[in-house]
């Protein structure tokens, strides 16, 4: 009988230990104590940074828009597998492969994504299809209509050229609250510790249940959930 009882206390914890829970964190509804909300915008920015490669790049010139606007392809690494030498590929194409088939980066125009890249001086001398060379550019989560630069509707995202005055986080609280309101969301992984409701933070069932380890929180006592981050 016992170890039916005990089946059944573990069944429900099991299914809840493969889904971990998600609390929503809503901007607008921040009161007066801005602490959690600082918290978020600080794990928002260090999230949105980890996503910003920050070496330098090509970029082909689509479009330019003026001085220090342009519609541009990024140049990016694509790891390629290397023929085996006397495979078929190599006979025809007439080797010039690397021998033994193993892998090598080349640099390629990625022509899947426009950006919308802004340059922090002026380029002149830069004319449609040429490159700007050896620019660090992060995103800024923005994004810019393309009508303006050439008559058709299409939204891509903003690049903007990284200086060593500008390293600004980003978003800024402004951008942060505007993306918000405009119906972005961001999650969280693990950012909300909070206590295990099964053991109430003990982290054993206690003397009913021969003091077991609570299997919800593996007998820590608390857990951590997801932040859903909304206006
Ligand atoms: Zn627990």
């Amino acid at each position: 009988m016992k170890t039916i009882i005990l089946t059944l206390l573990a069944a429900p914890a099991l299914l809840m230990a493969q889904a971990r829970p998600t609390i929503t964190f809503s901007v607008s509804a921040t009161g007066a104590d801005k602490t959690e909300l600082r918290r978020v915008l600080e794990a928002v920015q260090e999230l949105e940074g980890g996503k910003n490669d920050k070496t330098a790049a090509d970029f082909e010139v689509i479009q330019r828009i003026d001085l220090r606007n342009f519609l541009v392809y990024k140049k990016v690494w694509k790891e390629r597998r290397a023929p085996v030498i006397g495979d078929s590929l190599s006979r025809i194409g007439g080797g010039g492969g690397v021998a033994g088939g193993g892998t090598y980066r080349v640099a390629e125009v990625d022509r899947s994504k426009v950006f919308w890249l802004i340059t922090s001086r002026d380029h002149d001398n830069v004319a449609d299809g040429e490159f700007l060379v050896g620019i660090i550019a992060i995103e800024t989560g923005k994004t810019r209509e393309t009508e303006e630069a050439t008559g058709y509707p299409s939204t891509v995202r903003e690049l903007k050229e990284k200086t060593d005055e500008a390293i600004a986080l980003t978003p800024s609280q402004e951008e942060f609250v505007a993306a918000l309101k405009s119906g972005k969301t961001w999650t969280l992984n693990n950012f909300t510790k909070t206590q295990c409701s099964r053991c109430n933070g003990k982290g054993n069932l206690g003397v009913l249940h021969e003091n077991l380890r609570c299997p919800s929180c593996q007998g820590v006592g608390s857990l951590f959930s997801d932040c859903l981050v909304k206006w």
